[in-house]
């Protein structure tokens, strides 16, 4: 099947193809060759997304809360129709299977949707005062936006963004991941269609720090949201410092997950190895560090290989395929030094632990057991489809372990024992807790960590809340 997406940048409510521009080329995880080229921005094309954005936001922050909404509602509804060849696209140039694909393109549909009524009821208030006086608390937009967001989840983490930037009524120019595009222009086109007035919302592809240093630097922009590594995290926040701009870093994590001799670990076994291997494992709340209690370790160890070895890795175009190539190829490599620096350290490969011999960006699905806390795998994000694991003895020490890093995203524990599952909630280090469950990413729950992880949730009314200022407004 071949690649249909027409890969234009969206500036000024107008498309705009090569005419000259530099280009990046875009590749096929499977095969590892070139698909199709993608148009750079230039900096003229910058100062004119910076003046478009600048112009059109007074106008979309008056537009009426029902007409906003209604657009987004409109987005909503032209994503679900499109989603078979978003889909397709998006498994094309990032690798997921094609069910994945799709359900990700629904959930970029449910924020939109989400957000298109949250927007109706962001009250400000009234506070006490003496009969005559007068003082309210104000929800005013930030103003004009500048997203960043990366390849993993490419049209789900842009559309996270976008709709709460949009319902609170910014103006929002995005630098999608150049990897993987073709998907998120279906954002731009949707909103487009949908009614969005031209201009409100641009996508500029470009070199990252080229994009990033010339949004950022500009005083138009007055919120920077960004998801990705820690290390271009922090850089982002430096650059937000000269002109203190406000920034929501979603950055890595190293989900621990606790598991303990009470769970039902049959039906536990069941979910996490899927959880582990979905996308490929590159997922910032990906279960990663899996803590046993001693009594159920070797039963773990030996269900977790049996589940493992059974995943069939392929083309996501494939039905049958559960997972994919890693997205590009620093992955494979990055995941290889990883595998090879525990084994080194003495950590057992249970299965996998290897790229396996079919080409392109694949790694095979890896389990490896006993590894020592000195391996780097323990202490960096592998993002990418290996589970470690270790026994502990006790709740002090599982804990313990779980808290152990400076990440502080997602965590997980799998017990019966209700209890334990209340302490843990409150003992974990981590912007997110699942009991007993993944299901942590959904439009009405805030998003987002602590400690390196970063700052600032996504998703529900707090989503909305890191696209507004307060103003206090008193009267005598
Ligand atoms: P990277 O740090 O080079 O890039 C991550 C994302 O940031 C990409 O989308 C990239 O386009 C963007 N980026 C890079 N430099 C930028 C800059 N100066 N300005 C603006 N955007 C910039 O890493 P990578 O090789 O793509 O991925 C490696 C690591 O990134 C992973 O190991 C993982 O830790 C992290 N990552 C996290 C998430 C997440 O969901 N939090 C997503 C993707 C990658």
């Amino acid at each position: 099947m071949g690649y249909e997406a027409d890969l234009k940048l969206f500036i000024n409510g107008s498309w705009r193809t090569g005419e000259g521009r530099d280009s990046f080329a875009v590749v096929n995880p499977v095969t590892g060759s070139e698909i199709a080229e993608l148009p750079l921005a230039t900096e003229a094309d910058l100062d004119e997304a910076l003046e478009t954005a600048k112009r059109t936001y007074p106008e979309w922050r008056a537009t009426e809360v029902d007409k906003r909404s209604a657009i987004l509602h409109k987005t909503a509804k032209l994503l679900k129709e499109r989603a078979d060849e978003i889909a397709r696209t998006m498994t094309q140039e990032q690798g997921k299977p094609i069910a994945e694909s799709k359900g990700e393109v629904f959930g970029a549909a449910s924020l939109f949707d989400w957000y298109a009524e949250e927007i109706k009821r962001d009250y400000g208030r009234v506070l006490v005062r003496p009969p005559g006086q007068l003082s309210r608390v104000m929800h005013e937009p930030v103003g004009p936006v500048a997203t960043f967001t990366p390849w993993n989840f490419p049209i789900y983490l842009l559309a996270k963004k976008v709709a709460a930037a949009l319902a609170a009524g910014c103006s929002v120019i995005s630098k999608p991941p150049e990897e993987t595009p073709g998907n998120t222009l279906a954002i731009a086109r949707a909103l487009d269609d949908a009614g969005l007035p031209k201009g409100v919302f641009q996508l500029v592809h470009g070199v990252p720090d080229v994009v990033s240093r010339h949004l950022i630097g500009s005083k138009v922009i007055r919120k920077v949201s960004f998801t990705g590594s820690i290390p271009v995290g922090k850089h982002l926040m430096k650059l937000a410092a000269d002109n203190v701009t406000k920034i929501t870093l979603e950055l890595g994590g190293h989900a621990p997950v606790l598991i303990f001799d009470d769970c039902d670990l049959q039906k536990t076994l069941d979910m996490v190895v899927p959880q582990k291997f979905r996308n490929a494992g590159q997922v910032c709340v990906s279960p990663t560090r899996f803590y046993v209690q001693e009594g159920i370790y070797d039963a773990f160890i030996t269900g977790f290989t049996e589940r493992t070895r059974k995943v069939k890795v392929g083309d996501g175009l494939l039905e049958d395929t559960r997972m994919g190539p890693l997205a590009n190829t620093r992955r494979p490599e990055a995941v290889e030094a990883l595998v090879n620096d525990a084994r080194d350290k003495g950590a057992k490969v249970m299965t996998g632990g290897s790229r396996g011999d079919s080409g392109g960006f694949f790694f095979q699905p890896t389990l490896l057991a006993d590894v020592p806390l000195e391996a780097d795998i323990m202490n960096n994000e592998p993002f990418g489809p290996v589970a470690v694991s270790r026994s502990f003895k006790d709740m002090d020490e599982a804990i313990e372990q779980a808290n152990r890093l400076p990440y502080g995203l997602a965590a997980f524990a799998f017990t019966e024992n209700g209890r334990r599952a209340n302490l843990l909630g409150d003992a974990i280090e981590a912007g997110m807790v699942g009991i007993n469950t993944f299901a942590i990413s959904i439009a009405d729950a805030p998003f987002g960590g602590v400690k390196e992880s970063g700052f600032g949730s996504e998703g529900g009314k707090e989503g909305l809340e890191t696209y507004q200022v307060v103003k206090a407004i008193h009267q005598a």
